[in-house]
């Protein structure tokens, strides 16, 4: 972890917020390369759920929602860790984590009785700070889906099964954040709400959790790090039925990136009773009205960037040196090539690299580096995972003829400077 860390922070990926002032703790900036490889990921997701199918719409819900919402969700009574504290140094610990234990573990003091401890964030809306202007920063997307199930039937009359696909922020007060982007208290989700005939969800619950398994070894992910847990009955939301997780094996140890929850028909039901509007599907063929269950996809983005840059961090040795290089797959990597020309006191080799670079930028997503010796250029686009270097040199300005270096066989190719945006099409498609 301590590697991939000072990576992200070397080479721009993600920093420490704040830094300036001392950081604010458990919380993360993305940089330039960080924040194409997270863009990156949310298209990869868009377009394998939202654009490739019929049945499921995107959708971007305001983060602040009215406070029922979060009563009738249950978030209110039931969104909560049960926590300790340490008369002595004050510490909070969660009672989970004290197995339990009586006493702190930092510094052996008495702690209080476990209490409960609701994980959403409340502020006030408007220029009044008293209870009835109390708001809540939402502790998961998934219900600014719920709450437009009419306003979808009614806009795009969809037939069972349909979903909502939605990419947003959403903030919990965790008492224990840590491993680095991991666990923290604002991150972002990438959520499908998949509305289904209750005599389908088992078996459609299934199939998500082979499809998502799927999708992440499609990201390159390797399959022995990555692993199916279903919920045993103790571990389950209030909501869920079921649910399985889609784990990774990070270095500190297997933890979830994704739950595939059976949410059966609690959240229409309980938003139905509470606004006082019914949200029921009406089936034409069957000519009955009902609720829908719901099959319920949720991931985090900060996570599986974490999973992708360990996945990808590989340490090889080349001749006498070692080169760490990030094995990103071709649509995840930040920078698709990077044109160095190979004497930086050369005018006109500068300026034909300059312009290959210009050209190619049009189509991908390109840098032009001449702050160094090749090799040390090389090494800097490998820690970043640029799939291609593309080097100008004096035979250049003769044969209109580049190199070109594959990122992981390091393999080089000579390629006609007309040919190059069709070379790389074609390699990146
Ligand atoms: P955990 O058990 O790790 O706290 P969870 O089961 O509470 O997670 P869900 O409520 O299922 O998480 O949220 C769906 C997804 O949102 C998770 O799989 C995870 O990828 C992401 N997520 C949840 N909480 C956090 C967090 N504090 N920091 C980063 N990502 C998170």
């Amino acid at each position: 972890m301590e590697k991939i860390v000072s990576l992200c922070k070397r080479r721009g990926f993600i920093f420490q917020s704040s830094d300036i002032y001392g950081g604010l703790s458990n919380t993360w900036d993305y940089g330039p390369f960080g924040v194409e490889l997270k863009n990156n990921l949310k298209a990869a997701w868009w377009k394998a759920n939202v654009y490739e199918r019929d049945d499921i719409y995107g959708m971007d819900a305001a983060i602040l929602m009215h406070p029922k919402v979060w009563e009738a969700s249950g978030h209110v009574q039931n969104f909560f860790d049960l926590k300790s504290d340490c008369k002595s140094c004050k510490k909070r610990f969660k009672a989970e984590d004290l197995k339990g234990k009586n006493k702190c573990p930092e510094c052996g003091g008495e702690l209080t009785e476990a209490r409960p401890f609701n994980l959403m964030f409340r502020t006030y809306q408007g220029p009044v700070e008293d209870a009835s202007s109390a708001i809540y920063m939402r502790p998961e997307t998934a219900q600014g889906m719920f709450v437009n199930f009419l306003n979808i039937i009614d806009t795009k009359h969809p037939r069972l099964p349909f979903g909502l696909a939605q990419i947003g922020k959403a903030f919990r007060n965790e008492i224990t954040p840590g491993n680095f982007t991991f666990r923290t208290r604002e991150f972002e989700q990438m959520e499908i709400e998949y509305f289904v005939n209750p005599k389908d969800a088992a078996r459609i619950q299934e199939e998500w959790v082979e499809s998502r398994f799927n999708w992440y070894l499609g990201l390159g992910l390797k399959k022995e790090n990555l692993r199916k847990r279903p919920h045993g009955k103790d571990e389950l939301a209030h909501y869920a039925l079921a649910c399985t997780d889609i784990e990774y094996n990070f270095p500190f140890g297997w933890s979830e990136l994704e739950g595939i929850a059976n949410r059966t028909d609690f959240d229409l039901k309980q938003h139905s009773e509470a606004s006082g509007k019914e949200l029921k599907f009406f089936d034409d063929a069957a000519k009955e009205k009902f609720y829908p269950y719901i099959i319920e996809p949720s991931g985090g983005v900060d996570r599986s960037v974490l999973a992708i840059l360990v996945d990808a961090f590989h340490e090889e040795k080349v001749r006498e040196d070692m080169r760490v290089v990030l094995k990103l797959n071709k649509d995840l990597a930040p920078v698709k090539a990077a044109v160095l020309p190979l004497l930086r006191n050369r005018p006109e080799i500068v300026e034909q690299a300059k312009k290959i670079s210009a050209d190619l930028k049009k189509s991908f997503n390109t840098v032009y580096d001449d702050t160094g010796a090749i090799g040390k250029l090389y090494r800097r686009q490998d820690e970043v995972g640029t799939l291609f270097c593309i080097t100008v040199d004096v035979q250049s300005l003769e044969d209109k003829q580049v190199t070109v270096r594959e990122r992981d066989s390091m393999l080089q190719e000579r390629i006609s400077i007309d040919r190059l945006k069709e070379y790389l099409s074609n390699k990146l498609s």
